[in-house]
C-alpha cells in the first residue's frame, strides 16, 4: 500500500498544533495527571511519533499495557473482524470469545474460574468483594496489603493501596484495609486478627519502585493464610501476563528458586497487558471459591465483551506463537546486565537495578548528589525520564528515585540495544 506523505509542515504550524492540543486539555480535561509536554500521533511496534514527527523508542509500553507494541497488524485485524461480527451483547447472554478467554487464562494458572471487568482497580474490587463474601458470616472483612503497594484509584483501591499520597484529601477511607511492610512475614503475622479475611500482594511492586517479593515471603504468606483460613490474592495487573517471562510473576519468582511446587493463590487480578491497549480486566479465582459470587452478586456492563475477549485471545495466541515470554526473559537479562554495567562504569548515578523480565527499574542517587540535576526542582526520577525523552526514549518514573522499563513483550534485540545505548549516554551525562 502506498502512503501519500504530506510535505513536512512548517515548524510553526506544528508548534501551534501542539499548543492547540494543550489548550484543549487546559480547558476541557480534568487536570488530575501531571503530563509531559509531548503529544503522540501514531505508533508502530515499539516506536512512537509525536505531532512534530519526532520518533521515540517506547520502553514504557503505556505503563505495561502495550504488550505487543503499537499498531500490531494482527491486533488491528482482530479488532476489525470481531467488530464486524459482534461488539457487545451484555452479560445476560452467552458468547464464545468470553468462554474461550476464560479457558485460556485458567489453562495458564490452575483450575478455577474467571470474572471479566474493565480495569485493574475493578479486578481488585472483585477480589475485595469475594473476600467479604467468603468471610461474611464470620465477620472477617479485613484485607491486609503492603506498604508501597498500588491497587488502583477507586475508593476501595486507594484504601487498599499502601501509599499515603493516593489517600490524601479523600478520607475517610473504606473500612477494612490495613498495611504491613512488604517482605516482612513477622509483621504480617502480627497484623492478622479475628477480622482478617484476606491478604493482597503484588508479586513485584510496580508503582512502589520495582520490588520483588522473595520466594520465602511468598511461601511464608501462603502457609500463614492456610493456618488462619485467609484468602491469598495476588495483584498481577502490572507484573502479570508474561512480563517476567512467566505468566504470573509468582511463577517466575518461585520458579527461579527451585520450582512453583504446590504454591497457589486464591485469586489473581489482571488487566494492563491482557488487552494490549484494549481496556479489559479480569480476576481468576481458585476452584474452591469459584462459585462464591453467584448470580446477582457482582457484575459490570462491559465486562468480557466479545470484542475485548477476541483481542485478548489473539494476544495470548501471538505471545505463545512468537515465544514472547522467552523474549521477555532474555531481553530482561540483557537490560539487567547492561544497567548493572552502566551502574558500575558511571559511579554515583545508579544505585540499584531491580526487577525481572521486562519489568525493570533502576534507582537513582538522591538528586542532591547529582550536580547535573536541578536540585530543589522535580524528583530525580522525573528529571531523568525527561532527559531520556529529549534523547528519544520513553520510560516511566516510579516514586522519587526509580525509572521503570515496561516495554512491549515483542521488543526486538536491536531496539533493546538502542535503548540501552541511549540510557547509557544519558547516565554518563549525569555524572559530569
Ligand atoms: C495499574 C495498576 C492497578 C490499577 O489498574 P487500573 O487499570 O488503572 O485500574 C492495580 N494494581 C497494579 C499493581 C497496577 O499496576
Amino acid at each position: 500500500m502506498k502512503e501519500i506523505l504530506p510535505t513536512a509542515p512548517a515548524h510553526e504550524i506544528v508548534e501551534s498544533r501542539m499548543k492547540s492540543i494543550r489548550g484543549l486539555f487546559d480547558r476541557y480535561v480534568v487536570p488530575s495527571y501531571g503530563r509531559f509536554e509531548i503529544a503522540f500521533e501514531r505508533g508502530e511496534g515499539s516506536w512512537l511519533w509525536d505531532v512534530y514527527g519526532r520518533k521515540y523508542l517506547d520502553l514504557g509500553g503505556g505503563i505495561a499495557v502495550c504488550s505487543l507494541g503499537h499498531a500490531h497488524p494482527e491486533v488491528a485485524a482482530v479488532l476489525a473482524e470481531q467488530s464486524r461480527k459482534l461488539l457487545h451483547v451484555s452479560n445476560l447472554y452467552y458468547q464464545e470469545p468470553q468462554g474461550r478467554l476464560a479457558q485460556e487464562i485458567v489453562r495458564h494458572i490452575a483450575p478455577g474460574k474467571i470474572f471479566f471487568c474493565n480495569s485493574g482497580a475493578e479486578a481488585n474490587e472483585g477480589l475485595y468483594k469475594l473476600a467479604r463474601k467468603v468471610g461474611h458470616d464470620a465477620g472477617r472483612y479485613e484485607v491486609i496489603t503492603a506498604f508501597n503497594s498500588f491497587h488502583g484509584r477507586t475508593l476501595a483501591g486507594i484504601s487498599a493501596t499502601g501509599q499515603e499520597k493516593v489517600k490524601k484529601g479523600f478520607e475517610p477511607m473504606v473500612d477494612g484495609f490495613r498495611h504491613v511492610p512488604f517482605n516482612d512475614l513477622e509483621a504480617l503475622k502480627n497484623a492478622v486478627g479475628p477480622k482478617t479475611g484476606a491478604v493482597l500482594l503484588e508479586g513485584i511492586q510496580g508503582e512502589g519502585g520495582i520490588t520483588s517479593a522473595t520466594p520465602e515471603y511468598l511461601r511464608g504468606v501462603r502457609a500463614l493464610c492456610d493456618e488462619h483460613g485467609l484468602l491469598l490474592f495476588m495483584d498481577g495487573v502490572q507484573c502479570g501476563h508474561f512480563r517476567t517471562g512467566s505468566f504470573q510473576s509468582f511463577q517466575r519468582i518461585l520458579g527461579d528458586a527451585g520450582g512453583v511446587g504446590d504454591f497457589l493463590p486464591d485469586g489473581i487480578s489482571m488487566a494492563k497487558s491482557l488487552g494490549g491497549g484494549f481496556p479489559i480486566g479480569a480476576f481468576w479465582v481458585r476452584e474452591k471459591y469459584a462459585d462464591v459470587l453467584g448470580p446477582g452478586t457482582h457484575g459490570t456492563t462491559y465486562g468480557g465483551t466479545p470484542l475485548g475477549c477476541a483481542v485478548a485471545l489473539r494476544i495470548f495466541e501471538i505471545i505463545q506463537r512468537d515465544r514472547l515470554a522467552e523474549n521477555a526473559r532474555a531481553l530482561g537479562d540483557f537490560f539487567h546486565g547492561g544497567l548493572e554495567r552502566i551502574a558500575a562504569e558511571v559511579p554515583g548515578v545508579i544505585t540499584a537495578v531491580r526487577g525481572m523480565g521486562l519489568m525493570l527499574g533502576f534507582e537513582l542517587a538522591p538528586k542532591e548528589e547529582m550536580p547535573a540535576l536541578v536540585s530543589g526542582e522535580k524528583p530525580s526520577s522525573l528529571q531523568v525520564v525527561q532527559r531520556l525523552h529529549d534523547a528519544g526514549v520513553l520510560t516511566i518514573p516510579s516514586g522519587e528515585r526509580v525509572v521503570r522499563l515496561l516495554p512491549a513483550l515483542n521488543l526486538t534485540q536491536a531496539d533493546a540495544e538502542h535503548g540501552l545505548r541511549v540510557i547509557r549516554e544519558v547516565i554518563v551525562g549525569l555524572a559530569k
